[in-house]
């Protein structure tokens, strides 16, 4: 008679997973601030499963079994806070209240820290699908202590998304852990989009392809390297006529792409943490352009190159699947040495192969893809980067050259690819066996007494530029 867990924040996401639980065969506790809501969802839901519908914080809580799991699915951020305090109060020692919202993960780790020290598992949770995978399986990523993963994983691997059989829902990691990796997704989700229009837009301007046509170019992709939901609902969205206008979709809809904020806080953790995302820096800067219509309007005026199709039609089309892929290799390398480098900062001891795992299904970026990047852990855990996994450099290598036409042929055409472009610059960048950060070493010198060091001694040096030039030990 009472619920294993509860959901509290009945709106799209939390409503969804409250009946995926039930679903699951669950009794679940249900409550929202509003309670005209949690009367809508009874009415609406309340004979899929068992509910135990609660008008106040303090009955929703009184209604759960102990150890009290209760989950939070608000709008991230003070509210977050707000919610806490509340089931917090209610609560004792060896309960959990798990957040399932999109919060930093550093507001995770204050918060799990606060709880930590009143006896209560807080436990920051990510979770993926968007509605329809809170319903039917989401990818989950739960960071929190181990213990209550012990009590709570269960429950979460139940509703998760499966894949062969297996869950798509592992313990990230102690504190922000689970909240850092749901927010590096969606970084690489950012990136994977821009990737993605980059190559609609080189096709549609280089070939003069129509939606439709490009829409059966990218359920051709769907069917190789990269099969992905991403791509495929690429090919649904090109392939959708405007019922008012009787135009492709894509060419009604207003070209300034939102976002919401993860993205950007992917792109602020990792220059705290000193980890060259291009990929999905680029694509948060794509973003950010499109949104200047003023920028724009007076810019339609410069000059651009004169005549716009590319050469060779049929070589195009696989010369940009091989940049997407060659590309996407590189925005994922990226995105897991950033979650490398945050799990070395906070001592998370992530295992980046479990997320590729659970990263195949339930959530946005899920893809066969992440199969390979799987395998490629497994056969040596710590690969310093991904690109030099021995599939994954053939695949580079022989993705390269017609990289390098793609991204030559968008310059001559005029046609921005920021993605393709950047992935390349870092590819050539990181196989370069001299980089000119030797000249910006002297130069930092020269101006600051930075100092260098040398590739021929140990120590730092400064050379006396003002003076007689002379070398001194720093
Ligand atoms: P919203 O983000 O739209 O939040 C609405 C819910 O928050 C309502 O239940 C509302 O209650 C409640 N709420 C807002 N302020 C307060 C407060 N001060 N005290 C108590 N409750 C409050 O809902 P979504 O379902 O879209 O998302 C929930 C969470 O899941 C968010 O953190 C979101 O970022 C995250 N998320 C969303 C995804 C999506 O696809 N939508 C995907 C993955 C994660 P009331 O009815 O009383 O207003």
């Amino acid at each position: 008679d009472k619920a294993d867990i509860g959901v509290t924040g009945l709106a799209t996401m939390g409503r969804n997973l409250a009946r995926n639980f039930a679903h699951h065969g669950y009794t679940v506790a249900v409550h929202n601030r509003t309670v005209s809501r949690t009367k809508e969802f009874m009415a609406e839901h309340g004979g899929e499963g068992a509910f135990l519908p609660a008008d106040s914080i303090e009955e929703f809580v009184a209604s759960l079994k102990r150890p009290r799991k209760a989950i939070i699915m608000v709008m991230a951020g003070s509210a977050t806070d707000a919610v806490i305090e509340q089931l917090a109060a209610h609560m004792e020692p060896g309960d959990m209240i798990v957040d399932g919202g999109n919060a930093h993960f550093a507001d995770t780790r204050r918060r799990e820290a606060a709880l930590r020290e009143r006896g209560i598992h807080f436990v920051g949770t990510g979770i993926s699908g968007g509605e329809e995978g809170a319903l039917r399986g989401p990818s989950i990523m739960p960071g929190g202590s181990p213990e209550a993963y012990l009590e709570l994983g269960p429950m979460l691997e139940d509703i998760a998304a499966k894949v062969d059989g297996t869950p798509c829902c592992v313990h990230v990691g102690p504190d922000g852990a689970g909240h850092f990796v749901k927010m590096v997704h969606n970084g690489i989700e950012y990136a994977d989009m821009q990737l993605i229009a980059e190559a609609y837009d080189l096709l549609r301007q280089g070939l003069g392809a129509t939606p439709a046509e490009l829409a059966e170019i990218f359920r051709e992709w769907n069917r190789g390297d990269l099969e992905s939901y991403l791509i495929e609902i690429t090919a649904e969205v090109l392939g959708h006529t405007d019922p008012a206008t009787g135009s492709p979709f894509v060419d009604i809809v207003l070209d300034r792409a939102e976002q919401k904020g993860t993205g950007r806080w992917t792109v602020q953790s990792a220059l705290d943490l000193g980890v060259p995302v291009t990929g999905i820096a680029e694509a948060v800067f794509a973003r950010a352009l499109s949104a200047h219509p003023e920028k724009r309007k007076a810019a339609a005026t410069l000059a651009g190159p004169r005549g716009g199709r590319a050469a060779g039609g049929d070589t195009l089309v696989e010369d940009v699947r091989k940049a997407l892929y060659a590309s996407k290799i590189i925005a994922y390398a990226q995105g897991f040495d950033q979650i490398a480098a945050a799990s070395r900062e906070y001592g998370w001891d992530v295992n980046l192969g479990s997320l590729a795992t659970i990263w195949r299904g339930g959530c946005i970026i899920r893809a066969r893809f992440l199969d390979r990047i799987r395998a490629a852990y497994d056969a040596d855990p710590s690969l310093p980067t991904l690109l030099v996994d021995p599939a994954f450099a053939e695949a580079l290598a022989d993705a390269q050259d017609a990289w390098r036409r793609v991204v030559s042929t968008a310059v001559t055409i005029g046609v921005p690819t920021p993605g393709f472009s950047s992935a390349l610059a870092y590819y050539d960048a990181l196989r370069r066996d001299r980089l000119p950060a030797a000249l910006i070493q002297g130069m930092r010198d020269y101006f600051g007494a930075h100092t260098y060091r040398r590739v021929d001694r140990e120590g730092a040096f400064h050379t006396d530029w003002s003076g007689d030039r002379a070398e001194r030990p720093a």
